[in-house]
């Protein structure tokens, strides 16, 4: 099995491998896997595909993560891989240190992590812990110490920026007019990112997070 084979296997169902690494026993992957990929939406076109499926046909609550497990377990039985999630826990699985154990997302200077495609936009549907040691490739370097940094002022009211996240000033700004915006169409901070730009992720997408977020 190749890295290649296994994204052929995930585009029909608009996913992607998001990074990969070879695990060591500071990883806390599971045991024997030689390689752990980490699976992200596939865009243009994962929100279109997606809200087409069974679980956002049943008005039950969590449509996407029930979706993410039905697909990502199969495709982890065809493969003989085990798979794993960033939500259901506890116990949580270190889905922020694998991304950057990847090399292929970074702390970004607003303190969210920026992955090399989807940006600010960046989720990680899964993964697939592989018995099997895989080729890849060098990761690109991050784009952050040549960006002129649109993130750091993209805030209205700067609640998330250099200095961090202040939660609560975000929820205050979401419940009055002007934060319809960020509601409809996802963070601005997000938005500004250049990456996040040429990813194309859907607004209804970004509505559908912002939506959990800030019910
Ligand atoms: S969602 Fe809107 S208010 Fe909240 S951090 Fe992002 S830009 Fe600021
Ligand atoms: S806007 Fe620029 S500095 Fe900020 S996360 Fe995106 S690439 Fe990095």
């Amino acid at each position: 099995m190749t890295l290649e084979e296994i994204e052929a296997r995930l585009a029909p169902h608009h996913l992607a491998v998001f990074g990969g690494f070879h695990p060591g026993p500071e990883d806390a992957a599971p045991t024997g896997c030689e390689t752990l990929l980490l699976l992200g939406p596939r865009e243009p076109g994962f929100w279109d595909h997606v809200t087409g499926e069974p679980e956002f046909a049943d008005s039950l609550a969590d449509p996407l993560d029930r979706w993410s497990r039905r697909v990502i377990g199969r495709l982890a039985c065809d493969l003989r891989a085990k798979a794993l999630f960033p939500f259901g826990g506890p116990p949580f699985q270190p889905f922020i240190a694998w991304a950057q154990r990847s090399g292929r997302a970074h702390v970004s200077p607003v303190t969210l992590l920026l992955h090399d495609t989807a940006g600010l936009m960046a989720s990680w549907r899964g993964a697939l812990a592989l018995r099997d040691r895989l080729d890849l490739p060098q990761p690109p370097p991050s784009p952050c110490p040549s960006c002129p940094r649109p993130c750091e002022t993209a805030c209205p009211v700067g609640a998330l920026d250099r200095s961090g996240y202040d939660v609560t000033a975000c929820h205050a700004f979401l419940d009055t007019e002007a934060g319809r915006d960020c509601l409809q169409r996802g963070c601005r901070v997000r938005r500004a990112c250049p990456v996040s730009e040429t990813y194309g992720r859907r607004p209804e997408q970004s509505a559908f997070h912002m939506r959990s977020f800030h019910p």
